[in-house]
């Protein structure tokens, strides 16, 4: 067993489509990033190369690189997840934490469940959890939003 932790933030801007968890959420801005800037699946990448002991996602998918540019990220989770088992290890269980002041999540966190099937994950085997910030800070402020993840990875 192994495993590993991963953090993203992304700030909030006009005229980009709010992206989170591969799924579209109905609201005023969207994030700010050189892919789609789906700042769960970013969390979730890293915390998958955190426990295969490889890195990060810059690394692995760096900004400056054009290939990425527009990237779907819930395609680089994919990515990830194939090097994961080509390495002998399938991602046994997900945590995640996302932490954004508005919009509210709970209505669509049953729908990126699903929606990392996409990435050959199991809903299953997922947990999702939205918070606010209680006010506080940059996500308090609306400038921004979090998304923390934990993923076990267990021997195939
Ligand atoms: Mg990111």
């Amino acid at each position: 067993m192994r495993i590993g932790f991963g953090y993203d933030s992304h700030r909030f801007v006009e005229g980009r489509k709010l992206i989170i968890g591969g799924v579209e959420i109905p609201f005023e801005k969207g994030l700010e990033g050189h892919s789609d800037a789906d700042l769960l699946c970013h969390a979730i990448t890293d915390a998958v190369l955190g426990a295969l002991g490889m890195g990060d996602i810059g690394r692995h998918f760096p900004d400056t690189d054009s290939r990425w540019k527009d990237a779907v990220s819930m395609d680089l989770l994919k990515y990830v997840v194939e090097m994961a088992q080509m390495n002998g290890y399938r991602v046994a269980w997900l945590d995640t934490t996302i932490i954004v002041e508005r919009p509210k999540l709970a209505p669509y966190i049953e729908a990126m469940k699903d929606a990392f099937s996409q990435a050959g994950l199991l809903p299953a085997a997922i947990n999702i959890k939205a918070k606010t910030n209680e006010g506080m800070g940059f996500i308090g402020r609306g400038e921004g939003m979090a998304a923390f993840a934990v993923c076990l990875l267990e021997k195939i």
